[in-house]
């Protein structure tokens, strides 16, 4: 039962998304941003840091499927992988689910956010702490990317928006130490907003892999807590070839991966590279820009 309190959604000026309370089980003031966890009767447990929405309990498995299986299935030989961010720790629990990651290293700037997490949120992050491929580095994705010696074939920046402490994650000098990190081949894969809403922020990030990568793209998937409709998934790789896989190979691949989905098939990676026209007019916009 509603205990009278409503969060209100503040990411889009003139625009706000209201989520009733039943209770609020965690608040902070972290080091780095507003932390509040509740419950909602529609979507369950809900984490907010800054006001913006981040994870919720219901609708979870869409985006942190979509961020890991994409880009580990397309490359096809991930050992090694690194995830910027992700202190819920829902993605990294589905990058461990490949039996050929070897290791995964998850840098999370907010250790309140990963700490509070392993309690809250075990319906979908249970015992990825506990994992030994599994190693958390709290610190800076930016200073980590720039400092690291390590190499990694698929990197997932699942930060939060271009604000406060992630607005590093967005920039130029954030993916040039990407790319020099990345082995031969390897992706990166960054969560890059609602281009409905967020447009500038795709245009932007398409612009900035193009000057890098070999390939700038974008793929969508339908998150209902990430209002405005699709959500874009960065992409970029020297490997043009990559997003490209043929239905049969990535077919192939999950089967041999061996567990079960609830959004992810094979169809649905290779029909997320297809562009509504508007979100592909701003990828061509973002890579005639560089
Ligand atoms: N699914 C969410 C979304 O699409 O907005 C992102 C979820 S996750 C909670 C975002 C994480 O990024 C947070 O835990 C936050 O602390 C972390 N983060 C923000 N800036 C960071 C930085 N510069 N380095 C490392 N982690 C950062």
């Amino acid at each position: 039962m509603s205990n009278g309190l409503v969060f209100n959604e503040t990411l889009h000026p003139g625009v706000q998304v209201s989520y009733t309370c039943d209770e609020i089980l965690y608040q902070e003031k972290t080091e780095h941003q507003d932390l509040v966890l509740f419950s909602n009767p529609v979507f369950g447990k809900i984490l907010m840091l800054d006001g913006v929405t981040q994870v919720t309990t219901r609708d979870e498995f869409i985006y942190h499927e979509m961020m890991s299986h994409v880009p580990i299935i397309a490359h096809g030989a991930a050992k090694s992988v690194l995830i910027v961010g992700g202190g819920d720790c829902g993605l990294a629990e589905e990058v461990l689910k490949h039996a050929s990651v070897e290791s995964l290293v998850q840098v999370e700037i907010d250790k309140s956010v990963v700490d509070f997490s392993e309690e809250h949120f075990a319906d979908f992050n249970k015992g990825v702490l506990e994992n030994p491929r599994f190693e958390l580095v709290i610190e800076d994705g930016l200073k980590f990317a720039a400092e690291t010696d390590r190499r990694f074939d698929v990197v997932i920046v699942d930060s939060t928006d271009p604000h406060g402490p992630g607005a590093v994650l967005f920039s130029e000098e954030f993916y040039r130490d990407i790319h020099r990190i990345l082995t031969p081949g390897g992706v990166l894969v960054t969560q890059n907003g609602v281009p409905f809403l967020q447009r500038d922020e795709l245009v932007t990030s398409v612009e900035r892999f193009s000057r890098i990568f070999s390939d700038a793209a974008a793929y969508i998937a339908a998150i209902p807590t990430y209002f405005g409709g699709h959500m874009t998934l960065g992409w970029a790789s020297d490997n043009v070839d990559l997003r490209k896989q043929a239905a049969s190979i990535l077919e192939e691949r999950f089967k041999a991966a061996g567990f079960d989905t609830r959004y992810y098939t094979p169809d649905v990676h290779a029909a997320s590279f297809a562009l509504p026209k508007f979100i592909l007019d701003a990828v061509e916009e973002g890579r005639a820009k560089a």
